[in-house]
């Protein structure tokens, strides 16, 4: 495969540098041109690039201009990346970009990231499923300029009462706090915004409820790069009544580990 010619989508992470993982590391290191997503992952294509890799910005590019970009890298390159901000799977118009490179006959591969939900999760030492709370995550966003499909609003997907996982929405906070109450969610309810989640120095996180996110967040001064994390699990941390997974129960046997009693008795 060595003399073919790819086109990567690589995942950079939330921002920290050091959460890109290590095949999109290896990547970077013998890339020979790279185009990154603007300030967010500009550390992470620095830092690791060789010596004459041909890096560049696409912030002010078209979707065309960022597929002619990759195209004629692609026809003089062996290895061209498409860096991108936490998982490339995830409001990144990847499609978009890889059937213009189908059409063109080029190699396309994608390496995961750690998306920023993932990261903001992390951030506040949080658990985004426990046993008999919820065992079940959604990431989605509010409608704005892009239209929901039906059925995806978010007070319907709130209905569910598990884990919402917000993207892109920060400016929409007011909505997002309607939609919950709409769905019944309790005034009470937690809720978890953090901004620039991973970023070294520059991470915040607000707690707050339904009914205050938005004056904490406004009182910070946060209206981009921010996760709003809405579940009934956040603040677990704090309680005394936690119902422990059953995965390391003593009395749960699975493939890997025997149960207490059955070492006993064997
Ligand atoms: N593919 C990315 C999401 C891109 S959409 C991922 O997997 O994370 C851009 C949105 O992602 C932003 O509006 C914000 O909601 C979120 N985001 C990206 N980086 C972030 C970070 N470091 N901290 C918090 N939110 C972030």
């Amino acid at each position: 495969m060595a003399n073919v010619n790819k086109v990567w989508f690589v995942g950079a992470g939330p921002g920290d540098p050091d959460l890109i993982t290590v095949k999109g590391r290896d990547l970077i290191a013998r890339a020979d041109a790279i185009l990154f997503a603007g300030s967010l992952v500009s550390e992470a294509a620095t830092r690791w690039a060789k010596e004459g890799c041909v890096i560049a910005d696409s912030k002010g590019m078209t979707l065309e201009q960022i597929v002619g970009w990759l195209i004629e890298q692609a026809q003089q390159s062996k290895t061209v990346i498409r860096l991108q901000t936490g998982d490339p799977g995830l409001y990144g118009a990847l499609i978009e970009m890889v059937q213009p490179l189908d059409e063109a006959g080029i190699e396309t591969g994608v390496v995961p990231g750690v998306s920023s939900a993932m990261a903001s999760a992390a951030a506040g030492v949080e658990s985004l499923t426990l046993p008999e709370i919820t065992q079940t995550v959604i990431l989605t966003r509010m409608e704005g300029r892009t239209l929901m499909p039906e059925g995806e609003s978010l007070q319907e997907l709130a209905k569910h009462h598990c884990t919402l996982c917000v993207f892109l929405s920060i400016t929409l906070l007011k909505k997002v706090q309607q939609a919950l109450l709409d769905a019944g969610w309790s005034k009470d309810a937690p809720i978890l915004v953090v901004h620039k989640a991973s970023w070294p120095g520059e991470e915040k996180i607000i707690r707050g409820t339904v009914a205050d996110i938005h004056d904490k967040c406004k009182a910070e001064k946060i209206n981009s790069q921010a996760i709003i994390i809405a579940s009934p699990t956040i603040g677990a941390r704090q309680w005394t009544d936690l119902k422990k997974s059953r995965l390391y129960d003593a009395d749960f046997s699975h493939r890997f580990r025997h149960a207490d009693k059955q070492i006993e008795k064997g």
